[in-house]
């Protein structure tokens, strides 16, 4: 069934390290071999064996209307025809920032990168150069990409290699990346009592990057007292969570906000795009109306800006789809739910508006150290399995789902017959 995506990775593996070109992609947690993919369609990935698969990940959060969505398509055909990149303004970056900016009271500016990790390097700059101050606070299994001072403890892809950081990021950088537990409070506390240089939190406030697990709101409410008493700026990254939790991300759903957020994924509808924002009074210390230094040759590329307008207009236009997505997203996971108690498998789920998560443990974890104690090799079973049956979930317990508008009901219902069968083996 998959020979041809078995050969792909040999010849990959040659010339490209590991075969892939970012590592949770190698399904290293669960094994075997990736299946290679030839096209996206709506709900579904065509792999080049010809096999077809319910996408549950939509290249791991961007595509909320599906795969190939058609005005997306549109809007990047007709942009590409009038150059791919310019090296200088265009509106259309105007346009879209005005988007976000009209979404947000705690928004004024934003500023375009081309991916989630340039997004949270830069507003950790920012937040040092607005403070002056030198320590960053994150938390155990939030992955904010891979840049050198948060790559410390960050979930994800890292977790599932066992590398809590990386060798090649010397200790002196990351010194000043203090290190808390999730949803503990008092040990936020103690940081803020060890450290009186800490310039920023930098948060998932619904962390996607250890399955999904939400932050609860007197840890978010703590996390905002202690920045406001310290002269601390918080950051939330909405790279996962930016227009998939609710329209707003997690800060629609939640009640304290941050000074900076940072977005990635949504808003370029599946091409490279990143952001990050704030009031005029933070971002005016950007380059080149302030000091703080930041730049990209290729960010507010044309074509990316064109697919982020068409997909948050369409958002924006229809916010009735937030329901929609999650009443199937609950459909899901409490369909699994409900086949894994009839074959006595003990399961927790979670789900914020179009995200989901699922873990094999008895209770539902809270932070990276109970999602670690969940069973990985059932989870990898499952994975397997399901895959061979035209489901294709994200290939770690570490790691979110994400819900589309193309996945039907059948869909949904199809996969959850599919997964009591695997179950019962399981
Ligand atoms: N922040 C969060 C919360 C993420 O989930 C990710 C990527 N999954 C990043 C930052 C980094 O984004 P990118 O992979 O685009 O660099």
């Amino acid at each position: 069934m998959f020979d041809n995506s078995i050969k792909a990775y040999e010849e990959a593996k040659e010339v490209i390290p590991g075969g892939v070109d970012s590592p949770v992609r190698a399904f290293k947690s669960v094994g075997g071999t990736p299946p290679f993919i030839e096209r996206g369609e709506g709900a579904y990935l065509f792999d080049i064996d010809g096999n077809k698969y319910v996408d549950f990940v939509q290249s791991w959060g961007p595509l909320i209307f599906g795969h190939a969505d058609k005005d997306v398509e549109e809007a990047v055909i007709n942009t590409a025809k009038k150059g791919l990149s310019f090296g200088a303004p265009s509106p259309l970056e105007t346009e879209l920032a005005k988007e976000i900016v009209d979404m947000f009271d705690n928004i004024d500016k934003v500023r375009f990168v081309s991916s989630g990790t340039e997004a949270t390097m830069s507003a950790i700059r920012l937040a040092r150069g607005v403070t002056g101050k030198n320590d960053i606070l994150k938390f155990e299994g939030c992955y904010h990409g891979h840049s050198d001072s948060l790559l410390v403890q960050a979930g994800s892809g890292l977790a599932t290699f066992g590398t809590p950081s990386s060798p090649g990021v010397p200790a002196d950088l990351t010194k000043h990346t203090l290190l808390c537990e999730y949803n503990n409070i008092e040990n936020l506390k103690k940081c803020f009592e060890d450290s009186d240089d800490i310039s920023c939190i930098i948060i998932e406030p619904i962390a996607g990057n250890m399955g999904l697990v939400p932050a609860s709101p007197e840890f978010i409410k703590a996390c905002r007292e202690l920045c406001d008493a310290n002269g601390a700026l918080l950051i939330f990254d909405e790279v996962m969570t930016g227009f998939r939790a609710s329209l707003k991300g997690a800060s629609g759903i939640l009640e304290e906000q941050a000074d900076i957020i940072t977005f990635g994924k949504v808003i370029g509808a599946g091409m490279p795009v990143g952001a990050f924002a704030a009031s005029k009074d933070i971002m005016n210390h950007l380059s080149p109306d302030g000091a703080v230094y930041q730049a990209g040759t290729l960010s507010g590329n044309p074509v990316a800006m064109s697919a982020g307008l068409v997909n948050l207009r369409k958002l924006k236009a229809n916010p009735e789809v937030y329901e929609e997505l999650n009443a199937k997203a609950v459909k899901l996971v409490n369909g699994f739910k409900e086949v894994a108690s009839k074959n006595n498998i003990a399961l927790q789920v979670n789900t914020r508006g179009s995200m989901f998560g699922f873990f094999f443990c008895e209770e539902s974890p809270t932070n990276f150290k109970e999602v670690g104690k969940c069973d990985f090799d059932r989870f990898a079973k499952f994975h397997h399995e399901m895959i061979k049956k035209g489901f294709y979930f994200a290939c770690s317990q570490y790691e979110a789902g994400f819900m589309s508008t193309a996945i039907s009901n059948e869909d949904i219902e199809a996969c959850i017959e599919a997964a009591n069968e695997v179950m019962k083996n399981l």
